[in-house]
Parts: structure tokens; sequence; C-alpha cells
């Protein structure tokens, strides 16, 4: 695995590395401190908002191509923290990705995960680990709609039946850790109903919210900043923590759902 490309916005590094088998992965340094990895070589759930999980999976990536996204970096970058947050779904390539926590934790650095929850033994384990943050995608609580955006994601509805019986096992501290992770785009998940609903399902479980803005890759449009900031204020005025996407994350370069497999290779995958 080697370092092939590195490109650059004002705010963000985006980094392509190419794989011993041909193909380019991406990670991005954000934030001046955080590193964003991937886990996978495509992603299987397909959302069809993201770009990284258009064309599906690839394969796995092993511990080591997680772990030397950051290795082949540190010497070069501040980085003090690690976002499981790149191409893939953490959970479906567990075992890899729990050794290449460990290896991260041994480093000092701080990890969190953004993740579907399936499959959602992995998540009861995931909350017990200890680390810096799990944002779980929930994007919308109708189900027709949810499966529009996330074809391949499991049901909300196991999903939240796992959430019930887990968050209340983990300490406060922990549970202050955790947060759904809502998409908000225009005319598909942006009512009033919706994020309400949203809220009071946050407040039962006694999580944060964060709300993310949509960075164009699809069909979808984002919601204005206005709508934008109204969302934040309807969902804050249930008494829940509340988080808006950075400058970093809504960047067209290495914001969320940007990265994609092979960017520069005339192959498609
Ligand atoms: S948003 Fe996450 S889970 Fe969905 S396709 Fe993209 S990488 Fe996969």
């Amino acid at each position: 695995m080697k370092l092939s490309e590195v490109l650059q916005s004002e705010l963000n590094k985006l980094f392509l590395f190419e794989l011993e088998d041909g193909y380019t992965i991406e990670s991005v340094f954000y934030r001046g401190d955080t590193l964003c990895v991937s886990t996978q070589v495509g992603c299987p759930v397909r959302c069809s908002f993201c770009a990284s999980g258009k064309n599906g999976l690839i394969r796995n990536l092993t511990w080591e191509e997680i772990y030397n996204q950051y290795a082949l970096l540190k010497d070069k970058y501040p980085i003090r923290r690690i976002a499981v947050a790149g191409i893939g779904e953490p959970l479906i390539n567990w075992k890899n990705v729990k050794e290449a926590f460990y290896r991260f934790k041994k480093e000092g650095l701080k990890v969190s995960f953004y993740t579907t929850g399936f499959p959602t033994k992995h998540l009861k384990e995931l909350l017990n680990l200890p680390h810096a943050g799990v944002t779980i995608s929930i994007h919308s609580l109708k189900d027709e709609v949810r499966k529009y955006l996330m074809p391949y994601a499991g049901k909300l509805e196991d999903l939240i039946k796992v959430l019930k019986e887990e968050l209340p096992k983990l300490s406060k501290r922990k549970r202050n850790k955790v947060n759904l992770a809502y998409l908000l785009m225009k005319n598909v998940n942006d009512s009033e109903e919706e994020l309400r609903s949203l809220a009071m399902l946050a407040k039962e479980l006694g999580v944060g919210i964060a709300l993310l803005y949509y960075n164009k890759t699809s069909e979808f449009e984002p919601v204005s900043e206005k709508e934008y900031e109204e969302a934040f204020l309807l969902l804050r005025s249930y008494g829940i923590r509340v988080t808006l996407s950075t400058r970093f994350r809504k960047d067209k370069l290495g914001g969320c759902g940007t990265l994609v497999v092979n960017r520069n290779k005339k192959v498609t995958v």
C-alpha cells in the first residue's frame, strides 16, 4: 500500500492510497488534528446520497490497510484523532476494524465511529469500547424513505430495539458520546413532523443528534442555510444535544459522503 496522491482545498487534505491489488481508497485530514479513515473498498450499504457506496462493495480492508492510512501520514501531520467515517461500513468489517482500533489506541489516539449500526451484534460491542464517540445513521424515521436512502441497511425497528436495550446499560458519560446522525435533504426528510419524531426518539434514548448538512453527490438537494438553522433550533427546543456539520465536513473536497474508490482511474468498479 502506498500514498499515491494528495489533493488539497483550503480546509481539507484528501489522500489517495493505492492498495496492493491496484484499487485506491481515500482518507481525509481535517480540523488540523483528525484523520478520517476508510474501512472497505466500496460499501455494501449503497446509500443513495453517498458517492462511496455507489458501486457496492469490492472487498474489506485488512486491519493493516486501515491502520496504515494513519501510519503513512503520522510523521507529516499532527494526527490526534481518528474518525472511522470514510468509505465503508465499519461493523461489516468488524474484525479488522476492531484490530485497527486497538492499534490506534496504543498510539494514544482518540477514535470515533460513524455507522449504520448493522450488524447489531457488533454495535453492542462497539458501544462498550473505549471510543471517543459513536454516531449512528438514522436519516429518516419512515421505513419507505429510509429504504430508499439506505437500501441495504438493516431495519430501523431492529436498530431502535437494540439501542433501547443497550444504552441504559452504559454510564451517563458513555451515553453522552452517542449520537444519532440525520442527514437533512430538501423535501425528503426535512418535514417538521419527521424532525419532531427524531427529537422524541433521541430524547427517549438519552442521546444527542448530529444534524448533517448534505454535500451534493446525487439527485438530492441540500436545505438552505436558513432551513438548516431552523431544523437545529427545532431539535434543540426538545432540550437535547444537537451538533451541526462543521465547515470541514461541508467541504467539496473530503466532505461527508464525497469519498470514492478509484477516483483517478478509468476502470469503473
Ligand atoms: S454513507 Fe456510509 S454506509 Fe452509506 S454508502 Fe456511504 S460509506 Fe456506506
